[in-house]
């Protein structure tokens, strides 16, 4: 989709500051970092909402938890633990309509979330 922040991240308009990519997932540095470790997960394909999601896209939608997952035994703070958090419209706190996957580390995260 040509006028969305993160398509333009996975197709190179706009560089990300990657940390991860495979030929579904594309794994980012947040510009605006909740925590220590902030990093946004996305599927390459666009999918506007959570409810946007098809059953064509069930194991996109697996493959970010299970980056997360990765990332986080990678960054060796996995036996810590970590929040993965997708918001969803506006309630929710949605502010980009690329669906993404936050994954937030190293501090003590609180509950609920504001
Ligand atoms: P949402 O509120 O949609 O769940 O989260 C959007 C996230 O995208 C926010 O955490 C925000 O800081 C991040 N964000 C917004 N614009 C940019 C950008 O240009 N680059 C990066 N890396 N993150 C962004
Ligand atoms: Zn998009």
């Amino acid at each position: 989709m040509t006028d969305c922040l993160f398509c333009k991240m996975v197709n190179g308009d706009i560089p990300p500051d990657k940390v991860y990519e495979d030929d579904e997932v594309l794994a980012f540095n947040d510009i605006n970092p909740q925590a220590p470790v902030h990093v946004l997960i996305i599927p390459k394909k666009h999918i506007a909402t959570l409810n946007d999601a098809e059953d064509s896209d069930t194991q996109v939608l697996g493959q970010l938890n299970q980056v997360a997952a990765k990332l986080a035994k990678d960054g060796g703070y996995a036996d810590d633990g970590y929040r993965v958090v997708m918001n969803c419209n506006t309630a929710g706190g949605q502010a980009v309509y690329h669906i993404h996957l936050h994954l937030l580390a190293g501090r003590q995260m609180s509950w609920p979330p504001g």
